[in-house]
């Protein structure tokens, strides 16, 4: 009998790969519905994969992603794509590999793998919150749970997820869980966040989108990193594909007590003096527009506004009128508009969480923990954690995939 916690995608797909080899499983979930959070992803759309190659899915990992290599062979991104189309759900792909159903919907993706599980006769509680899992011996003889309930069992896979965005279940247990059979936990840290800025002017440009721009990142004097791609201001701080891959970064970066900032550049494909020449160029071909309506053609006006503001040229300023020095100044903060980081957001605003059970003590062929006998891991409960870009989501179904075939096996733990 395998008893898996957690029914999001690595308990879900941890289950349909335990189930197929004709074992008794039971997927235990302490929320009504299964996979809330997998609902939220890629803003309702599910951003379920990427279609980079094998080795490149690696690298889409922090230090531990080598880990993950046995699970991306027994079941990498092609095997998930292939899994939806041949149960009838196809797939797109979009910038940068991102792969998502062709419903742009999250619940295609929920709904098929429900659907799953009822052909596979996989039994399932609801509403039903693990609370410690039984050892023997150290052996693993079943879980108990909040109501009282024991579900005796002589495999138990740990797909519990991590600790953000706590109101979709996932509040940390399976780590706490891990913990308390001697698991090694790696501090956990808010993965994949936006970034909070010592500033006012996020507040005032709420909502505003910049599209392939540069962000380049400074701990004290020193440049340490840049990224290139869109971001969107948020109330205090900076969120958006760039912003929230580049975070783990910062966040280690602020831990060592180094001060950071970042310079956004919104014209990257031009050096400073090109930049000059082409606002020159538009200033020459339409000298009585408003210098307002000349800069709407570099970045959306709420930004420029600010520009204007910052560089403390009236906002009415015709564009012909425009002096040198100014003109010097606006492209300064054209090429680089500098804000000082305070933090990233925290768990409950984090897309991922960084740091869980260590993977040092799970076997990377079976996802079977070293310590316990019949205990297997899944999901981001480990310490794994990936880019943006459908990276977590392949992780989530590759580890339970192949934690639900380890532990289905007829020759496990022998
Ligand atoms: C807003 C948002 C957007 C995201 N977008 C993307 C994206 O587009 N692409 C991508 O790759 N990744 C995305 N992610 C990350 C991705 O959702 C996670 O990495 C993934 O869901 C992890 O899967 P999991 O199954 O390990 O854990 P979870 O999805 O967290 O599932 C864990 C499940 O375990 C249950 N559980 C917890 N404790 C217990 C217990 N004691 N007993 C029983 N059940 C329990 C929880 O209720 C939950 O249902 C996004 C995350 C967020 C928050």
């Amino acid at each position: 009998m395998i008893v898996i916690i957690g029914g999001g995608p690595a308990g879900i797909m941890a289950a349909i790969s335990a189930a197929s080899d004709q074992n008794e499983v039971t997927l235990v979930e302490k929320n009504e519905h299964f996979g809330r959070k997998l609902l939220l992803t890629g803003g309702g759309r599910c951003n379920l994969t990427n279609i980079c190659g094998p080795e490149d899915l690696i690298h889409h990992f922090s230090k531990t992603g080598s880990f993950l290599r046995d699970a991306f062979k027994a079941f990498d991104n092609n095997d998930l794509i292939s899994f939806f189309a041949g149960r009838g759900l196809k797939t797109k792909v979009e910038e940068n590999g991102r792969v998502f159903p062709v419903t742009d919907k999250a619940s295609s993706v929920l709904g098929l793998l429900e659907e799953e599980l009822k052909k596979l006769k996989i039994k399932v509680l609801v509403n039903t919150s693990v609370k410690e899992i039984i050892v023997s011996q150290s052996a693993v003889k079943g879980v108990l749970c909040e109501d009282g309930t024991i579900v005796e069992a002589d495999k138990v896979i740990v797909a519990a997820g991590g600790l953000s965005y706590k109101a979709t279940g996932s509040t940390g247990d399976g780590i706490r869980l891990a913990g308390k059979l001697g698991h090694k936990i790696v501090p956990l840290k808010p993965g994949l966040a936006a970034l909070t800025l010592e500033s006012t002017l996020p507040e005032r440009l709420e909502g505003v989108s910049l599209n392939d721009v540069k962000l380049i990142f400074k701990a004290g004097k020193k440049k340490v990193a840049s990224e290139k791609g869109s971001i969107i201001f948020t109330k205090n701080g900076i969120s958006g594909p760039v912003t929230l891959s580049s975070s783990s970064k910062v966040a280690d970066w602020l831990n060592e007590g180094k001060k950071v900032s970042i310079e956004i550049d919104i014209m990257p494909v031009l050096d400073p003096k090109a930049t000059e020449e082409m606002l020159i160029k538009k200033i020459s071909e339409s000298s009585i527009k408003g210098l307002k309506n000349i800069l709407k053609e570099f970045a959306p006006m709420r930004f420029t506004d600010i520009l204007l503001e910052l560089s403390k040229i009236p906002q009415d300023k015709k564009a012909n009128q425009l002096t040198s020095k100014e003109r010097k100044d606006l492209i300064m903060l054209l090429k680089g508009l500098k804000l000082d980081v305070i933090n990233t957001v925290s768990f409950e605003k984090a897309q991922i969480t960084r740091g869980g059970v260590s993977v040092k003590e799970i076997d990377p062929k079976t996802m079977g923990s070293k310590k316990v006998k019949g205990l297997y891991f899944a999901g981001e409960t480990m310490d794994i954690d990936g880019d943006c870009g459908g990276f977590n989501l392949q992780a989530a179904f590759s580890t339970g995939y192949l934690a639900g075939l380890s532990a289905g096996s007829k020759n496990a733990d022998l």
